[in-house]
Formats: structure tokens, C-alpha cells, sequence
């Protein structure tokens, strides 16, 4: 079966349109949600562009915080402590990649996990791996509410993720260790030095795979009934499309779909749903303040 991100994502940002909309009639404000972005990467632009879109559809307000690609570090933590300190701000992100001559790093540390809607704040991050109400990075956040609205169970499965990012591969094994009703899984974390992954991934009942190589997992990797999560996008030459390219993920989507219970397609899935995470994650915030 196809698991279908957009239709999921659909119903959260429904659900989350209803939420704002009680809270406003209670006379409360609307969630208010601050996205920087410096300089003029062109994906950013798009993925920033998608998000005040997504929030204007729920009623969130977004505020698009530009800033110049020549803006010094110092001068971008100031806004990240303007941006802690300003009470009409519920919270916000930093759009990475950052130029660089900014460390990343640096600059998502300095967010206040309380308005770190990214989830990427050490605190955060530390909090997801000990069990505490904490904020969760959007994908990994996102891939467990897939998971859930399917009934996929997760408690006592054996879950291969591939990729140790800090935004996806980590928390993702992370979330899925914890002792909770959807987490509670046997969880093995494959990367780019993992032997014998193969062998690795047909004992999976699940396997996750954010690398960002095309093709990547294979059918001979899968086992019959096996549940795949693909998080990879990547942009391939493609003549026939109009922008020349077409974009896919890290699975032989054809030949592994077939042995599949579930699968995520790409586009279409897990992408969908880093977003509607990201206002899931604003209006948690949003909650804890008013
Ligand atoms: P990354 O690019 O930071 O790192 C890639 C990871 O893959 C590394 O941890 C590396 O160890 C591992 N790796 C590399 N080659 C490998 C191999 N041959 N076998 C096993 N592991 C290998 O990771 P990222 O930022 O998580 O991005 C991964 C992919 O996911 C990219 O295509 C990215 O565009 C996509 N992504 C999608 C979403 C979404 O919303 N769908 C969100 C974030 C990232």
C-alpha cells in the first residue's frame, strides 16, 4: 500500500485550521511563527515560499525575517536574541544552510527551545533522547505520524534507519527508542561506514532511509511485508520535464514497492509532512505560552 503523505498532510493542517480557529475565537491571537532566511539560496526561497504558505493556510501568522548573505554572525545572533526576547513571537526558525561563513551550529544553539520549532536546539535534541516534553524535529516528527495514521506499530519492531543527520537519521532512531507507545522499537542506525547493510536491512520490519542517494535501497534489500519510509529527495536529469529534472527518493520505488506493506512515494510523502509538522511544532509552542 502507498502511503499517502499529502492526503495525511491535508488532514493535520485541517485539524490544526480548526485549532487556531477555536483559539482566535476565544479571543486569544493568532500563533505567530518567525522564519529567517539570509541570502538567496534558490531551494531555501521554495522551501521558505511553501512554509508561509502552509501557515497562512491554518492561520498562522508567519513573519519572512530576510536578511542579507553578507550579514556577520554576530550581527544574526542579535536577531536570534532580538527574536528569543520578543513575546509576539511564538517561535521561530532559522532556514539552514547558511552561508559560510556562519556556523550553523553557533546559530541554532542560540534559539530558546522553547521557540525552537525546528526541534534542532541541543536542549530539544537532548530532551527527545531522554524521554522529556520536548520539541521534535519536523521529518522525524512527521515519519511517526505517518506511522501512526497507518497503524503501523513501531513497539517491539525491528527499525533501520539509514543516515545519521542531525535533523532526520538521529532524532528519527531517537524517537523510535523511546519508551512510549509509538516508539518502543529495536532501532539500528546504518550509515555511511555501516557493513553489511544489506544483511542489516532484510531483518527490518521498518526501514527509513535518508541519505540522498538515488537508487540507493534496493528490492534485494527489502523483506516480503517489510514497512519503507524513503526520505531522500534528489533531483535527477530528466529531458522529458519541463524544468529538466524530475525528482525522486532513495529507493528503487518500482522493484521494492511490490514486496512492500507500506511505502512512502517521493514525491508525496515524507515531504509533505515536514511541513505540516513544522505548524504542529508552532501551534505546541503557540499552547505552552498562552
Ligand atoms: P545528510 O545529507 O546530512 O547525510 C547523509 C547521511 O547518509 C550521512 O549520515 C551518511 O552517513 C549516510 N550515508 C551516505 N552514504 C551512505 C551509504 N552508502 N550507505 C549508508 N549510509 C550512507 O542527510 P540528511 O540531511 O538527512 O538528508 C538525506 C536526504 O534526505 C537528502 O536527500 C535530503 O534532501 C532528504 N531530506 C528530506 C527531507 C524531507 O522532508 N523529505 C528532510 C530532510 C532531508
Amino acid at each position: 500500500m502507498i502511503i499517502d503523505g499529502k492526503q495525511i498532510a491535508q488532514q493535520i493542517r485541517q485539524e490544526l485550521r480548526e485549532e487556531v480557529a477555536a483559539a482566535v475565537a476565544q479571543g486569544k491571537r493568532a500563533p505567530r511563527l518567525g522564519i529567517v532566511i539570509v541570502g538567496h539560496n534558490p531551494a531555501s526561497e521554495t522551501y521558505v515560499a511553501n512554509k508561509m504558505k502552509a501557515c497562512a493556510e491554518v492561520g498562522i501568522d508567519a513573519q519572512r525575517i530576510a536578511l542579507e548573505e553578507t550579514i556577520s554572525e554576530a550581527e544574526l545572533l542579535r536577531e536570534v536574541e532580538r527574536l528569543n526576547h520578543d513575546a509576539s513571537i511564538d517561535g521561530f526558525i532559522v532556514q539552514l544552510p547558511l552561508p559560510a561563513h556562519i556556523c550553523e551550529h553557533t546559530i541554532t544553539s542560540a534559539i530558546d527551545y522553547r521557540k525552537d520549532v525546528d526541534g534542532l536546539t541541543p536542549e530539544n535534541v537532548g530532551r527527545t533522547a531522554q524521554g522529556l516534553p520536548s520539541i521534535v524535529s519536523a521529518t522525524p516528527r512527521g515519519i511517526r505520524e505517518l506511522l501512526a495514521r497507518y497503524n503501523i506499530p513501531t513497539d517491539g519492531q525491528h527499525v533501520v534507519v539509514i543516515g545519521r543527520s542531525n535533523i532526520v537519521g538521529k532524532p528519527m532512531a531517537s524517537l523510535l527508542m523511546q519508551k512510549h507507545e509509538r516508539g518502543n522499537a529495536t532501532v539500528t542506525l546504518c550509515h555511511s561506514h555501516t557493513k553489511h547493510l544489506k544483511e542489516i536491512c532484510l531483518t527490518a520490519d521498518i526501514i527509513i532511509v535518508a541519505v540522498g542517494h538515488p537508487g540507493l535501497l534496493t528490492a534485494d534489500m527489502v523483506r516480503e511485508g517489510a514497512t519503507v519510509i524513503d526520505v531522500g529527495i534528489n533531483r535527477v536529469p530528466d529531458p522529458n520535464s519541463p524544468k529538466g529534472y524530475r525528482l525522486c527518493g532513495d529507493v528503487d520505488f518500482e522493484q521494492v514497492a511490490p514486496k512492500c506493506a507500506f511505502i512512502t512515494p517521493v514525491p508525496g510523502g515524507v515531504g509533505q509532512m515536514t511541513i505540516a509538522s513544522l505548524l504542529q511544532n508552532t501551534l505546541q509552542v503557540y499552547g505552552y505560552i498562552r
